[in-house]
């Protein structure tokens, strides 16, 4: 019997287990990192609480979710020793998305469409325990400078850049961002970085938002708290009243709530792109007046995963521009995770991102 582990194991909706497992061994193309802090996504949420299957080909647990991952590395697989990419120590994070490298998608360097992507706490054991291995191909360093609870929502971080990259910002534009959450933030963030105008935060309850206003965010619109100073009931009007009549020009989308969604398109005007981020329902339509995008010659996107943003990541950490120490509310022991998950879902106390820390 090898060394053993403590693993939190996600069963079945509303079922995961502390349980003690022998520490994976490692391919001669990985490394075996000892984690240090794990982001609790709303997709772990939504894999608790069986809003939507696991990537595992019967859509079902067990595995071990996790995949917002920072840590140190441990042990160095053959290949990875031959080039002295890592040494035991290295201060690291995790790129999940594990993708092929072989078929038609990634030979062009779409790597959030590959078939064959192995996503660590998705469709392979994740970074709930105290160890993962992950292929050398996805392991990044980090400097002392970057903190492992900062390090472990650089995925997050990596996905709101590429959200941000696909909205095409220009010098100065008003850019307006639905969602003020753990994604919501960072783009507000990058926005501002890219050289947004105005950013306008649009949310409905007022405690993420004023981490917004901390943020940068020059504008904070609650669209469901009448009791809230930055309450509005007309949001097109108030749109139009902060960009003289035009509308705006960039939106996007951080929330999978359909009136945002909706929203979108009703607060952008001629020559907008406006981008989809959030993940709504596998029933949820999205209306679009054909006619109208037509004439105002309207770009819409998606944006799914992170795929090559990963060295903007790092350099817009290592240069400051962006806090994701404001973003981080919540923090939990492994041993929690399970209570971490349902605090960050049930709770109604001030709250935007769980991170779990191991010692
Ligand atoms: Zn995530
Ligand atoms: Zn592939």
């Amino acid at each position: 019997m090898g060394r053993q582990m403590k693993v939190q194991t996600f069963y079945e909706p509303g079922v995961m287990r502390l349980e003690v497992h022998d520490i994976p061994k490692i391919a001669d193309n990985e490394v075996l990192v000892k984690v240090k802090a794990v982001g609790i996504c709303g997709s772990d949420i939504s894999y608790y609480y069986g809003h939507s299957p696991l990537g595992t080909p019967n859509g079902k647990g067990p595995l071990c979710l996790g995949h917002e991952i920072s840590g140190v590395v441990v042990e160095v697989g053959k290949i990875p020793a031959a080039m002295q990419l890592f040494k035991e120590d290295d201060r690291v994070t995790v790129n999940p998305v594990q993708q092929c490298n072989a078929c038609d998608a990634c030979m062009r360097g779409e790597f959030n469409c590959c078939p064959h992507a192995e996503t660590i706490g998705v469709n392979v054991n994740g970074g709930f325990a105290e160890y993962v291995k992950v292929r050398y191909t996805h392991v990044y360093k980090i400097p002392e400078s970057i903190s492992f609870e900062q390090g472990a929502i650089a995925e997050p971080l990596a996905c709101a850049t590429y959200g941000i990259k696909r909205l095409n910002i220009q010098l100065g534009q008003t850019v307006v961002i639905f969602g003020p959450g753990t994604i919501g933030l960072m783009m507000t963030q990058l926005a501002k970085v890219s050289g947004a105008g105005k950013v306008i935060l649009i949310g409905r309850r007022d405690y993420p938002l004023s981490v917004g206003v901390e943020l940068g965010a020059d504008i904070v619109i609650n669209t469901k708290d009448e009791k809230s100073p930055n309450y509005t009931a007309d949001l097109v009007q108030k749109i139009k009243d902060i960009t003289d009549g035009a509308l705006a020009p960039r939106s996007i989308v951080a929330t999978s709530n359909m009136t945002a969604l909706q929203d979108a398109l009703r607060v952008t005007g001629s020559a907008s792109t406006v981008v989809y981020f959030g993940l709504p329902g596998n029933e949820d339509v999205l209306k679009i007046p054909v006619l109208e995008a037509i004439y105002l010659d309207r770009t819409i996107k998606f944006s799914w995963l992170a795929p090559l943003v990963w060295d903007n990541v790092f350099k817009v950490l290592a240069n400051k521009r962006v806090d994701l120490d404001k973003i981080i509310t919540h923090k939990f022991s492994l041993e929690d995770t399970e209570n971490g998950i349902k605090f960050m879902k049930e709770s109604r106390d001030d709250k935007i991102k769980g991170v779990v820390v191991l010692d």
